[in-house]
Parts: C-alpha cells; sequence; structure tokens
C-alpha cells in the first residue's frame, strides 16, 4: 500500500483543444537499444541475428551514451536476440536485461522490451521496470512454418501462451504481425482473430503493429503499389477485426511517405517509436518526425507524441512507474503545447 509519502496523483489524460480525437495519429519518441544481436534461434527472414559467441554485446557504458545522446528520448525500446530457455547463459542475459531497464529509468526514461518467450517469473521481473512489454506473433500457416523450422522461440503455441501470459499478469502489450513473406490472405485473417480474441479475454493489448517484411541491404527496395494496396485491405480488416481500442501500427520507414495518409485513412492510427535509424531494416532511413508531421497536417492528420505506454494503461502501472508515467506524460503534453 502506498505511505502518504508516497501518493501518487491520479492519471489524467488531458486534452488538446481543437484537435479531433478521430484524426489524431501517435508516436513514440524512442532509442533503441540492442542487448545482444546473438540469438539461439534462426528465423530464415532474419538480418539482424548473429551466431552466439560471433559478436560483442552492448556494455552498460555503450548504452548510457547512446541515451546521453538522445536526451529527448521518453521510451527506450530494448530489442535483444534470445537465449534459449535452459541455456546456462540465460540468467546473465537476463540480468542484463533488467540491468539495462534499471539503466534507463535511472535516467529518466521508459524502457519497453521486447526479447522473445519469457518464463512467468521473467515476465513478472521486467514489468516491475517496464510499464509495456512486446512480443510479436509474427504469423502462421504454412510459410512460417517453414520459415521458423530452426526457431523454436517461434512455434504459435508458445507466442499465444505468452501474450495470455502478459494478460493474466495485466501488462500492457505489443503485438504484431509480420507480413509478406509468403502467408495467405486468410492465415494473416485467422492471426488478427487470435488477436482479438485475447484482447476481448484479457483488455491488455495496447496496439499490433502490421510490419511489412522489406529485402535489407542492397536487396532493399520500397513498397510497390500492388504491394501497398494488398496491405491497405489488410490495414482495413485488421480495423475491423481487432476492438477498436487497439491502435494500430505501421512502421513509416517502410511505407511510401507520399502515400502514408491512405495508410491513415485505411485504420493506421499509431507510427511507433521514432529512433533516427531502424536496427532491423537499416537500409530504410526513418523519416524525422517534423517531416511526418508537415506531411499529415497537409492531410488533415495531427501527429501527436505518447509514450511507450499508452494513456489509458497508466493506471494499470505498479506506484513507481505509474508515478513516472505520469510525470513523462505531463512533460510531453506541456511539449505539444508550448
Ligand atoms: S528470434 Fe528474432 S533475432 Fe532471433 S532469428 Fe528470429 S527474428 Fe532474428
Amino acid at each position: 500500500m502506498d505511505s502518504v509519502l508516497t501518493v501518487i496523483p491520479p492519471f489524467r489524460p488531458g486534452q488538446e483543444p481543437d484537435v479531433d480525437p478521430s484524426r489524431l495519429v501517435r508516436w513514440s519518441p524512442s532509442v533503441t537499444l540492442v542487448p545482444s544481436r546473438s540469438c539461439f534461434n534462426a528465423c530464415e527472414y532474419c538480418g539482424f541475428r548473429r551466431d552466439p559467441g560471433s559478436t560483442t554485446d552492448l556494455t552498460l557504458a555503450g548504452a548510457r551514451r547512446s541515451l546521453r545522446r538522445r536526451p529527448d528520448s521518453t521510451e527506450v525500446l530494448l530489442l535483444s536476440g534470445e537465449v534459449a530457455p535452459a541455456s546456462p547463459q540465460r540468467v546473465g542475459w537476463f540480468s542484463r536485461l533488467l540491468a539495462f531497464s534499471r539503466l534507463a529509468l535511472s535516467l529518466g526514461r521508459l524502457p519497453h522490451t521486447n526479447a522473445g518467450p519469457l518464463s512467468r517469473r521473467e515476465m513478472a521481473a521486467l514489468a516491475r521496470l517496464n510499464p509495456s512489454l512486446g512480443l510479436m506473433l509474427e504469423g502462421l500457416g504454412p510459410a512460417y512454418e517453414r520459415l521458423h523450422k530452426a526457431a523454436p522461440s517461434k512455434r504459435l503455441a508458445l507466442r499465444l501462451g505468452q501474450l495470455e501470459q502478459a494478460g493474466r499478469l495485466g501488462i500492457p502489450f505489443t503485438s504484431g504481425l509480420l507480413l509478406g513473406v509468403g502467408e495467405s490472405r486468410s492465415d494473416r485473417l485467422r492471426a488478427l482473430e487470435l488477436l482479438a480474441a485475447l484482447q476481448k479475454q484479457w483488455g491488455h493489448l495496447q496496439e499490433v503493429i502490421l510490419q511489412p517484411w522489406r529485402p535489407d541491404g542492397a536487396q532493399a527496395v520500397p513498397l510497390g503499389s500492388a504491394e501497398q494496396q494488398d496491405l491497405l485491405e489488410l490495414i482495413e480488416a485488421a480495423r475491423r477485426i481487432l476492438p477498436a481500442e487497439v491502435t494500430l501500427q505501421l512502421p513509416p520507414n517502410l511505407w511510401p511517405l507520399e502515400s502514408l495518409p491512405q495508410a491513415l485513412e485505411a485504420g493506421i492510427n499509431d507510427l511507433g517509436g521514432l529512433d533516427s535509424h531502424d536496427v532491423i531494416n537499416a537500409a530504410y532511413p526513418q523519416p524525422s518526425p517534423r517531416e511526418l508531421s508537415g506531411r499529415l497536417e497537409l492531410a488533415g492528420w495531427a501527429l501527436r507524441p505518447r509514450l511507450c505506454v499508452h494513456d489509458r494503461f497508466i493506471p494499470w502501472l505498479p506506484p513507481d512507474l505509474r508515478r513516472r508515467a505520469t510525470s513523462l506524460h505531463a512533460r510531453l503534453l506541456a511539449s505539444v503545447l508550448a
């Protein structure tokens, strides 16, 4: 129970006058830290992974330097390769996730970790330091089974179990689908229906990312018009299938800027965490929030910052995180109103 000295003022979302909530698009000022690219899975589409033992992991000092270079970021996205659950290295790997989360908090930021499936105890421990956590569902069906044959973490039942575990623990959660690796339309719709069912049961899904898969490096190429049309139909379907309170996120560097308003009209209302670059899709430059805001304003949309934990979940948080999120939320709102 909170003592008198630690009473937290109730969270009030706050609102800008004259902004139509149905024309708001959110983004999170974010910096991404990669504790390790080493991963025991080998998803066939992944350009992020390195073989265990072949890379130098990020140090806390390196992370501190990165965070100090980006003082305006409120979110620290911790994106890590995975260590097998039974590996002797698992404890050390998980302790580092906790240490990076503590570092983010000590520098006045909010960590959001996405590091694969977690035991119940691990997830609960991270949730004491992270106001929200994430795990992509990725997808299902024969294409994904083939691409994930050397990725034990990507079994559908395991992923769904993780989303349910987060629901039981009351953790605000982000999930999503990776699109365009050969999955069928019915596979996509089934995946969305599974997410919708989880949301109806637990109410903890804050956003669903609809992430187009793109080739990286020298093969990088923008989405063509047929691919955009295909994804626009999927966005509309996602908006129909998922409960209205779940936001739909699209990474703006993976979608042509000139047609971004079409994606918003179809149902996208969040552009996710924006860092200066994308560590997964490094060949696709991030547009700046200023550039995005200018373009979207011309199309009748207002771009506004948010925290990694969405406003409506702030009252769910344990006291220390609630206090931190309430204060950072007020700072973001003041920056918009200034
Ligand atoms: S689990 Fe993630 S990091 Fe590991 S291989 Fe798969 S996509 Fe890459």
